[in-house]
């Protein structure tokens, strides 16, 4: 056992913590303050020896999204609990940022962030160069074309800090043992049962592996994937200024690739410059500690000469430190938080992109109460370790991508902005037919995934705007055809899962919302409810025969999902899942020219009696047999034909060649976008997420209340039948055809905001922008259909308001008339 305040060494705890930077900590103190005291956080070295000791200790809270915003702005709340428990400063000092923007594009792109900041109740003003100037006299203000000042960002000091944190653990009878690294996680029947030290082991119910660029390798010893690349990053500190201000807000310049702040009365300047340098490609020394990597000002001249064009004293003063540390990147440049797909009690927090240091905390109590509670304790699916394919680990696919990913900080964050490295892996099998279509690809889970078809006179790649991009005419030219004539859409990148055996139905039932003890050759819409009745999936079922089931869920669920189903598998059930997805391509065929086309190859009956919506088949299209299911997320008639990867490009082959005078397109996901807000479907991720359940959803039409044997969370459903809807998913249509919407908007309902955006885009049927969005009456029973549509909205778009008018029906073909033609 565990002795709290004697020096023998841990044979058992609840859990080991694994690294002592400042997630680790974090984590640890967490725990403890949830009562798990016997907790042991496991340091290979010295606490911060790896890389917070170094962090530039920006304490930034605005992020990319809300939840990612929710948990840095904990930071404040912590170091300041944390100075009181132990009387340890952690240097935390509020001294504002001022963010500025050098052209109209990024300026709007601060104006949205300043947007998102109200929803999430932080203070931003919008200031104008002058302003700026009087805050930075330093600065060289002249080409600012806009700017922002958050007085509630701070810095603080990372050493500092994550020494307060420590000891606050410890005071809760937390462990912490410096110099000994765990050589291996013992494991036993799919789940953790210990750690392996040089001093001995210590057996255990949970690991945490917060080994910062340490953590792939370690997670690698017990088959765990954990993408991440160690990068250099740098920055640097100047002599001291005379009269330098130490009150001086942090200063960030993304245009310059470069922030600022004061420090002891030097001026330090950090870079997040493109094309970054992966370190440790051949794995991170083990006697790595409070490391320095050597400088390199050929590299970082250019950043140098844009950082003096902005604080032109940096030529004149002298360099005294020229900093560089590593840093652990991962591939979409967002954190890894949660339980290993395949490894039970193995939990990971790591892999933080330069923003660890502000996140550690937040990211360490969410990782706590995930681990204490059995769930997250909100929507983290941004960074869930769920999110990622085994190949993703791939070294070389890594350092490909690291070498973009540190600049993406300070990249401009347009709208659709695609990964430029490491493509190309996962290709579906008419990936080239569709090169030879005009087809720009984005990326999602490693697919390469035909994003729009570029039309003579358009050149085949992105230009990026707030405003309608290159691809805009192309795209509305795609769902044009969808809607009056029949769009072909590659999805062969949908997750696939087939669940099978005597119990399957069972199994599945327990799972659905939806009632999926239909016949053999139907398919049902459903989602997948945790017991609080969020959503944690959002699938297609098809019942193939008495015994097998097809799931089908979007490609960056496809592992997340076969986990869930995995994970409620009673045992003793017999019931296997097999994970398809490389086996089965998907041609989409929809529009209402759909069932002509396919006519034309199948001689099979697809009239709607014979094949109603809802209805899936074997069908022979060509010389090829293939599933045909008919079901839509455009809105429109049509068929998703899953075919056997082989006989794809043969599919698709016949599909063109018989589409004369049927004004076929070919169609990108942009267009499935366009097309399916209109019909306000919900995008699993954005508009629900395991927050949000079927009800506030709008989705009860697709819960079973009465199926024989319930299914997981009906209980906590029918509470919040009971209570009534505290809020709802709304859509809205910019009354203003002009501006477009994404996602994180504020919705204000007469005057008062009551919610953000969810997802939203432009609907070129109706002509402008669509947005879906929760609207919060604050109450239970308060979000009735009355109180929802009897106001008068506006959207926040960049700080400007634009009338909106909210609809619970979907704003094209509200009646669904079209689909079951
Ligand atoms: C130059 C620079 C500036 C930065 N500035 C900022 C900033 O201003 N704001 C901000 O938010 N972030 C900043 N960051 C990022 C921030 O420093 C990191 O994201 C954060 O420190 C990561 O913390 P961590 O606990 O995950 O990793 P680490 O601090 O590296 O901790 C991991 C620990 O695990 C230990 N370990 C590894 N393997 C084992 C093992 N097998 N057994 C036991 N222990 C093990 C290591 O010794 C190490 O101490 C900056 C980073 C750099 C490089």
């Amino acid at each position: 056992m565990t002795t709290p305040g004697t020096d023998a060494f841990p044979t058992q705890a609840r859990a080991v913590v694994i690294g002592g930077g400042i997630v680790g900590v974090s984590v640890a103190y967490h725990l403890a303050r949830r009562g798990w005291t016997d907790t042991v956080l496991l340091e290979r070295n010295q606490l911060t020896s790896g890389t917070t000791w170094h962090a530039a200790g920006l304490v930034t809270k605005l992020r990319a999204t809300y939840n990612m915003t929710m948990l840095a702005a904990y930071a404040e709340e912590l170091f300041r609990a944390v100075e009181t428990e132990t009387g340890m400063s952690t240097g935390f000092r509020t001294t504002g940022s001022i963010l500025v923007a050098r052209t109209e594009e990024r300026w709007a792109e601060v104006q949205r962030g300043m947007s998102m900041a109200r929803v999430c109740g932080f203070e931003v003003e919008q200031i104008g160069a002058d302003e700026a100037k009087r805050m930075w006299p330093l600065m060289d203000a002249s080409n600012i074309v806009g700017a922002a000042y958050l007085p509630a960002d701070g810095v603080a000091n990372p050493i500092d800090t994550t020494q307060a944190i420590a000891r606050a653990f410890r005071n809760r009878r937390g462990r912490i043992l410096e110099h000994t690294p765990v050589t291996d996680v013992l494991t036993r029947e799919g789940r953790v049962s210990g750690v392996r030290t040089e001093q001995g082991d210590i057996a255990c119910d949970v690991v945490v592996n917060c080994a910062g660029m340490w953590a792939r390798e370690l997670g690698r010893k017990s088959g765990v994937d954990i993408p991440l690349h160690a990068a250099e990053h740098f920055y640097l500190i100047t002599e001291p200024v005379p009269g330098l201000s130490s009150d001086l807000p942090v200063l960030r310049c993304p245009d310059d690739t470069a922030y600022m702040r004061e420090d002891a009365g030097k001026i330090m300047v950090g870079f997040f410059e493109p094309g970054a340098k992966p370190w440790g490609i051949d794995g991170i020394p083990d006697d790595f500690a409070f490391g320095r990597l050597p400088e390199d000002w050929d590299h970082l001249a250019p950043y140098i000469e844009m950082a003096a064009r902005r604080l032109p004293l940096l030529r004149d003063v002298g360099i005294k430190l020229f900093f560089n540390g590593p840093e652990s990147f991962t591939p979409d440049d967002r954190y890894i938080l949660g339980e290993a797909p395949n490894l039970g009690g193995y939990f990971v927090a790591a892999g933080f992109n330069s923003v660890g240091f502000q996140s550690g905390g937040g990211a360490g109590r969410a990782v706590a109460d995930w681990i204490v509670d059995g769930h997250p304790p909100m929507d983290l699916s941004e960074v869930d370790i769920r999110r990622f394919m085994p190949f993703q680990a791939n070294r070389r696919y890594l350092r490909e991508r690291t070498t973009e990913v540190l600049g993406l900080l300070y990249d401009m964050h347009w709208p659709f902005r695609q990964v430029e490295t490491a493509r190309g892996v996962r290709r579906s099998p008419v990936h080239d037919r569709l090169i030879g279509a005009g087809a720009v690809f984005g990326e999602v889970a490693g697919w390469e995934r035909a994003n729009w078809f570029a039309t003579i006179g358009v050149e085949p790649r992105y230009e990026y705007s707030y405003g309608r991009q290159n691809w805009f005419g192309c795209s509305a030219e795609e769902h044009r055809a969808v809607r009056e004539a029949v769009g072909i859409f590659d999805q062969s990148s949908f997750g696939k899962l087939l669940v099978q055996g005597r119990d399957a139905e069972q199994v599945l039932g327990r799972i659905c919302a939806n009632d999926v003890a239909v016949a053999p050759g139907r398919l049902v819409y459903t989602q997948w409810l945790n017991e609080r009745g969020g959503i944690e999936a959002d699938v297609t079922v098809t019942r193939l025969d008495e015994l097998r089931f097809l799931v089908v869920s979007a490609a960056a669920d496809q592992v997340r999902d076969r986990v869930w189903l995995e994970r409620h598998i009673p045992a003793g059930a017999q019931c296997t899942v097999t994970d398809l997805t490389s086996g089965l391509a998907v041609i989409n065929v929809q529009g209402p020219a759909a069932r002509t086309l396919l006519a034309r190859l199948s001689p099979d009956d697809l009239s709607n009696e014979a094949f109603p919506f809802g209805a899936s088949h074997e069908i022979e299209v060509g010389l090829a047999r293939v599933r045909a299911s008919r079901v839509t997320y455009v809105g429109e008639l049509g068929w998703e034909l899953y075919i056997p990867t082989e006989m794809a490009a043969h599919v698709y082959d016949e599909l063109m060649a018989a589409s004369d005078g049927l004004g076929l397109r070919h169609a990108g996901y942009h267009a499935l976008n366009s097309l399916r807000i209109e019909k306000a479907y919900r995008h699993m991720g954005h508009d629900i997420t395991d927050e949000d359940d079927p009800l506030a959803a709008g989705l009860a039409f697709a819960v079973a209340w009465d199926k024989p044997g319930g299914f997981i969370g009906k209980d906590a459903l029918e509470r919040r039948r009971e209570a009534g809807l505290g809020r709802r998913l709304v859509t809205f249509a910019l009354d203003d055809p002009e501006p477009l919407l994404y996602h994180s908007e504020p919705i204000w309902r007469d005057g008062r905001l009551v919610g953000k955006t969810t997802s939203g885009w432009y609907g070129h049927t109706l002509g402008r922008a669509i947005g879906l969005g929760y609207v919060d009456a604050g109450e239970p029973g308060g979000a009735t259909r009355e109180w929802l549509l009897g106001a008068t909205y506006e959207i926040e778009v960049a700080t400007q308001r634009v009338p909106a008018t909210p609809t619970l029906r979907p704003p094209y073909d509200p009646r669904g008339e079209r689909i079951r033609i």
